[in-house]
Formats: structure tokens, C-alpha cells, sequence
């Protein structure tokens, strides 16, 4: 079968090109770019590192969809290119830094923190702590794609973790840090919920900051009052 992978390299001319290949069937998308650089193009680059859905490094976009490449299975046509919004480095190589600056903006890490925690208050954050940093969530998103300033989904989902974790002392200070470029910005489309391959849900963790912020005396610019989602901190 064949597929077409986008490459890019800047002292190209033109930069950007569509290649096609031909690949053995039945793979997955990372084993069809190994097969590529294995036996048609040693030039061909792409990140990869646990080969198990675990470290998140080699998620690139399908068809228009993030996927991780070693989990997709590779079909008839495929159309496979690099995350977008953040800026490619090579064919399918980008660079997460400034998205990577996010988190420590968002104060997505704790802040004072006493010790315990039962097991139902673990599982309360269990879900979002399970995020394995692939920016699949930052390059769907089309407000992170009009404003490099915007915290961004997973950013905001460790915050949320941060925020309601019952250990933390400085909930508000959390709250703080997320209202500027932050929770009120999010359109709330749901294409980070979409594509997360962890099943993590950050529009309703950044619906969940909204409400908390809302008991902390912030409202919406957009909206003038929002309304709370019964949340108890
Ligand atoms: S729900 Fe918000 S954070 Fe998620 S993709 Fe849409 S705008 Fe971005
Ligand atoms: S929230 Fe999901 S899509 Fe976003 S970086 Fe984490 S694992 Fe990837």
C-alpha cells in the first residue's frame, strides 16, 4: 500500500513536500516509518523512543487526526504530517519547548502541599495525571493556534490536577496563574478531549477551573457570570 508523508527541511527548495512510499501492509505507523528509513530513504526524521503508547514522543497527525505512530495502523492513503501549531524542526520532528514553557507558567505543579491523600482523593486526579505530554491536545487546538500564549490543554490539566489535589494549601494561587491567557479563553470546542489517546478530558477540567475560579471571585470577560458545576474545594 502507499501512504504520503509531508517532509520538511529548511534549506530546502521548496522547504515542504509531499513523498510517497510504498509500505507492507498490516504495520503500525511507526513500524511503516522505520520500514521507509530502513529500506527506501535514510533521511527520513521522526521521534520516537518506548514504541508502546507510553512516552508520547512520536505523536504526528493522520488525515488531518493526532495519532501516536505506535499505535495507528497504517491504511490505503494515508496522509501523515507533523503536529501542528508548534514549529517543525524536521519532516516530523517539532518542537515542544514553548509549549513546554506552559506548564511552568500555569503553576501546573504544587505549590504547599501537607501529606495524605485517602484513595477516593487520588482517584479524583488519577485520570490527569496519566497525561504523557504528546502535544496531540496543543496541536488541535485552534485557539493555541491563534494565540502562542494561550496555557493550552495540558496545561491547564495538570493545573486542574494541582488546583483540586486535597493535599494543596494554595488553591487559589493555582487559580490565579490560569485566569491570564487561561481558562477563560477556551472556546471549549473539545478537539484536545478528541484526540487525547490517555482518555483525558481537558475541557471539562478547564469547565471545572472556570467554576472554581468563579467561586474565587473571578468572572467570565466573555460572559459576565458563569455558572458553578458543584464542585467542592
Ligand atoms: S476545548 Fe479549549 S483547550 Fe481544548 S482544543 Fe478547544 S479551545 Fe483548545
Ligand atoms: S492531555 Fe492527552 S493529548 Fe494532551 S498532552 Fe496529555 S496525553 Fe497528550
Amino acid at each position: 500500500m502507499k501512504i504520503k508523508v509531508r517532509r520538511y527541511h529548511p534549506h530546502f527548495e521548496p522547504p515542504t513536500i509531499d513523498m510517497e512510499y510504498e509500505v507492507p501492509e498490516s504495520l503500525t505507523l511507526l513500524e511503516a516509518l522505520h520500514h521507509i528509513k530502513q529500506t527506501k530513504d535514510r533521511t527520513l526524521s521522526f521521534s520516537s523512543m518506548c514504541r508502546s503508547g507510553v512516552c508520547g514522543s512520536c505523536a504526528v497527525r493522520v488525515n488531518g487526526k493526532e495519532e501516536l505512530a505506535c499505535e495507528y495502523r497504517v491504511k490505503e492513503g494515508d496522509y501523515v504530517e507533523p503536529l501542528s501549531v508548534v514549529d517543525t524542526i524536521r519532516d516530523l520532528i517539532v518542537d515542544f519547548n514553548k509549549s513546554l514553557h506552559s506548564l511552568q507558567r500555569s503553576s501546573a505543579y504544587p505549590l504547599k502541599m501537607h501529606a495524605g491523600m485517602s484513595e477516593e482523593e487520588e482517584k479524583l486526579i488519577e485520570r490527569q495525571s496519566d497525561c504523557i505530554l504528546c502535544h496531540s491536545c496543543y496541536s488541535s487546538c485552534p485557539v493555541y493556534e491563534t494565540n502562542q500564549n494561550f496555557l493550552g490543554p495540558f496545561a491547564l490539566t495538570r493545573a486542574y490536577r494541582y488546583a483540586v489535589d486535597s493535599r494543596e494549601e494554595q488553591k487559589k494561587a493555582h487559580i490565579d496563574a490560569i485566569v491570564m491567557d487561561g481558562i477563560w479563553d477556551c472556546t471549549l470546542c473539545g478537539n484536545c478531549t478528541t484526540v487525547c489517546p490517555q482518555s483525558i478530558d481537558p475541557k471539562s477540567d478547564i469547565m471545572m477551573l472556570q467554576s472554581m475560579a468563579s467561586r474565587f471571585g473571578y468572572t467570565n470577560p466573555n460572559m459576565g457570570s458563569f455558572g458553578s458545576f458543584g464542585l467542592e474545594f
